[in-house]
C-alpha cells in the first residue's frame, strides 16, 4: 500500500527536500527534528553547497546528482546571486586525466564517456560546460573568462599542469534550508523542528509514528543514524572552514582581474597545496566565501586546532585572498555523514503491513549534490511499493 501519512525525521537538506517531495505528491507529512535547520550543529547549513559528487561512493550517486542538477541549474540561471548561483569552478591537477577538451570529439560527448579519459562521468553533462585543459590553456582563455584566480606562475611553480573548469550550481545552504522549511509549512505539514529531543532508537520513532497516525517513516538523521540504527558503517568525516564576507573579501594585488573579475571556486586535492585528507579549496556561497578544509574520517574534534587554523589561513592566501587586509568573519567544523554506500532503502526488518520505514542517510560530502534525487527516490520507494 502506498503511504498516506509520513513521519519525516531530520530537517537537514535531505529531510526537508524529502518532506517537500511527499507534500507535492499530496501525502501528509509530519516533520520532526531536535534543532532548527540553521543551527550550527546541522551539517547541511555549514556546507559549501557546491554541486559536485565528492566522497559519496554509492553507484546511484550520478543519477541522484543529475536529478538535483535538473532542479538547481534553472534556478541558478534565472535567479542568479539569490538561492542558487552558477559559479565558475576550477580544480587543479598535477597529472593529465586523458584527452583535453580540444582533443574530444563530438562522439565522446554524445556517448557520455568523455573519450578515453579518467574524467568523472558527470563531467559530460553539457550544462556544466566542463573543460579539461592545460594550465597554459586556462590562462590563455582567461583573457576572455576574466576569472579571479591566482597568477599562472604560482600555479605552474607548484606543479599544477592541468585544470578542470566547469560551471556548477552553488546553493546558498542556510537560505535554501529556510526556503524549504517555509514551503513545507505553507503546504500544511505538521512541523516541529525544534523539539529539543533526539530519538534514541528506531523502535521509539516507530512508536511515535503510530501515535501520530502515520503509516510510514523516512529516517533522514544524517550522522545521527550511526547511533540511532547502530550503523557501524557510518562515519563522520570532519571538515573545517573559515568564512569570509564576500563583499569585504580583498584579493591580493597579483590576482588576475581583481576588481572586475568573476568570483571563482578553486579546489585542490593534490600536493603541494592540498591532499585528499587536507584539501585546499575556496567556495563562493551567497554572501560568504568559505575556505577549507579537511576530510578526516573518524576525527571527532569540534574545534579548529591552532595549527589547522594557520593552514586554513595559508589556503586563503594561496587562493588569492589578501589575509593582511581581510579577516575571517567566522569558522565552522562539520562532520560529513559518510557511508561506503548511502543507505536509501526500505528497512525490511522494521517494515510491515501497517508501517513502512525508509532510510535516507549517508551522503558523505555530496548531500547538496544529491538531495533532490535522494528525495525523489525515497518518495518512489514509499509510493510505488
Ligand atoms: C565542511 C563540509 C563541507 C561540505 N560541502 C559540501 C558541498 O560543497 N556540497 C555538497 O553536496 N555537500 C557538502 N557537504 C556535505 C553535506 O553537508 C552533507 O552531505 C549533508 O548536509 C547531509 O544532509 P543530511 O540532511 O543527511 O544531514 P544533516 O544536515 O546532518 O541533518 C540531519 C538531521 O537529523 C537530525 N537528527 C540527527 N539525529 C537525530 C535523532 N537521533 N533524532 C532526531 N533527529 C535527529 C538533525 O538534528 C538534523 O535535523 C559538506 C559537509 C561538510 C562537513
Amino acid at each position: 500500500m502506498p503511504a498516506s501519512k509520513v513521519l519525516v525525521v531530520g530537517s537537514g537538506a535531505i529531510g526537508l527536500r524529502t518532506s517537500l517531495e511527499l507534500l507535492r505528491k499530496k501525502v501528509s507529512v509530519i516533520l520532526r527534528s531536535p534543532r532548527s535547520p540553521i543551527d550550527t550543529s546541522v551539517c547541511s547549513q555549514g556546507a559549501g553547497g557546491l554541486w559536485m559528487p565528492f566522497h559519496c561512493d554509492d553507484p546511484r550517486t550520478d543519477r541522484w546528482a543529475k536529478e538535483t542538477l535538473d532542479e538547481l541549474y534553472p534556478i541558478g540561471k534565472d535567479d542568479s546571486k539569490s538561492l542558487v548561483e552558477l559559479v565558475p569552478t576550477l580544480a587543479l591537477h598535477r597529472n593529465n586525466h586523458g584527452p583535453t577538451t580540444l582533443d574530444f570529439t563530438r562522439n565522446d560527448y554524445a556517448s557520455g564517456t568523455g573519450g578515453a579519459s579518467q574524467l568523472p562521468a558527470w563531467s559530460t553533462d553539457a550544462r556544466l560546460q566542463f573543460q579539461h585543459m592545460t594550465t597554459e590553456m586556462l590562462y590563455w582563455q582567461n583573457y576572455i573568462n576574466r576569472l579571479k584566480i591566482p597568477p599562472e606562475q604560482d600555479i605552474l611553480a607548484a606543479g599544477y599542469s592541468y585544470a578542470w573548469l566547469f560551471n556548477p550550481p552553488i546553493v546558498d545552504c542556510p537560505k535554501m534550508l529556510e526556503t524549504m522549511l517555509k514551503e513545507v509549512e505553507s503546504k500544511g505539514a505538521d512541523v516541529n523542528v525544534e523539539t529539543g529531543m533526539e530519538y534514541e532508537s528506531l523502535e521509539e520513532i516507530v512508536d511515535d509514528a503510530k501515535s501520530l497516525g502515520c503509516d510510514a517513516v523516512v529516517n533522514c538523521t544524517g550522522l545521527g543514524a550511526r547511533k540511532l540504527c547502530n550503523d557501524q558503517e557510518m562515519v563522520g568525516a570532519r571538515g573545517i572552514l573559515l568564512q569570509y564576507d564576500r563583499q569585504d573579501c580583498v584579493r591580493t594585488e597579483d590576482i588576475a582581474f581583481r576588481e572586475d573579475g568573476k568570483d571563482t571556486n578553486i579546489m585542490v586535492e593534490e600536493g603541494p597545496w592540498g591532499s585528499e585528507e587536507m584539501p585546499c579549496y575556496m567556495i563562493t556561497r551567497g554572501n560568504t566565501v568559505v575556505v577549507g578544509g579537511s576530510y578526516l574520517e573518524g576525527d571527532t574534534e569540534q574545534d579548529i586546532r591552532d595549527h589547522e587554523r594557520l593552514r586554513l589561513l595559508e589556503n586563503a592566501r594561496l587562493m588569492g585572498i589578501d589575509t593582511e587586509k581581510s579577516s575571517p568573519v567566522g569558522e565552522w567544523t562539520g562532520f560529513r555523514p559518510f557511508r561506503p554506500t548511502s543507505r536509501l532503502e526500505v528497512d525490511a526488518k522494521f517494515s510491515n503491513e501497517d508501517m513502512q520505514i525508509v532510510h535516507s542517510y549517508g551522503y558523505g560530502g555530496s548531500g547538496w549534490t544529491v538531495y533532490v534525487g535522494a528525495a525523489k527516490e525515497a518518495a518512489r520507494l514509499l509510493l510505488e511499493s
